[in-house]
């Protein structure tokens, strides 16, 4: 069994986090989406599981999803075909709410256990976009906020592009930083075509 396999079999029965999630509203079990194989070229490093995907236990799939794959030019096939792109979120499983209602942030324990092992085993990738503030601080280092970083996306292509989050709390940020769509987009979609293509 490759470690890639292994790593997988062993997060799907990760139960590290049950009593924090059992304390939250929700009171869920761990539910790990695991979507990644080798030969993927492009990496999405994003931040934690919605409800939504923590129900339908496949990524991305709510409105967030629909504007990624927009951002990234490419379909829904493409998008969920594993042995092209791989999705490794800072957490796996749904964090639960806060009480304001919003999700709460991604577990640090879950990238601290299964991050470097995974991406270590990861062979291949040549692009990695960057989501959120989370994955940027883990993957660049960096500690300014995710405008700041995002405007620097220069310093990071063509390996990296650091993005905000696609959700729809958002789009006021879409509207605030017209650079984004009409400069580093056209950028992204070009190199994510040239990773796919090979
Ligand atoms: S969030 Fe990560 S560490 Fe926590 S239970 Fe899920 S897979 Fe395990």
């Amino acid at each position: 069994m490759s470690d890639l396999t292994h790593l997988k079999n062993e997060l799907a029965g990760c139960m590290i986090c049950a009593d924090r999630f059992a304390a939250t509203a929700t009171a869920h079990r761990p539910n790990p989406v695991v979507w990644f194989q080798q030969g993927a070229r492009l990496l999405i490093a994003s931040q934690a599981p919605g409800m939504k995907v923590h129900k339908a236990n496949t990524p991305f799939w709510d409105a967030s999803g629909k504007r990624l794959r927009d951002w990234l030019g490419v379909d829904e096939a493409t998008f969920y075909d594993r042995s092209r792109v791989a999705i490794v979120p800072m957490a796996f499983c749904f964090p639960g709410y806060n009480a304001a209602g919003s999700d709460l942030p991604p577990p640090k324990v879950c990238a601290a256990t299964w991050r470097q092992p995974i991406l270590g085993a990861l062979e291949g990738v040549e692009l990695t976009v960057l989501i959120g503030g989370y994955a940027q601080k883990w993957h660049l280092g960096t500690k300014t906020g995710v405008t700041e970083t995002v405007a620097g996306w220069r310093d990071h292509a063509p390996k990296l592009f650091p993005l905000p989050h696609p959700s729809w709390r958002n789009t006021a940020w879409l509207k605030r930083n017209p650079w984004f769509e009409a400069e580093l987009l056209p950028v992204l979609r070009a190199r994510v075509k040239e990773v796919l293509d090979g």
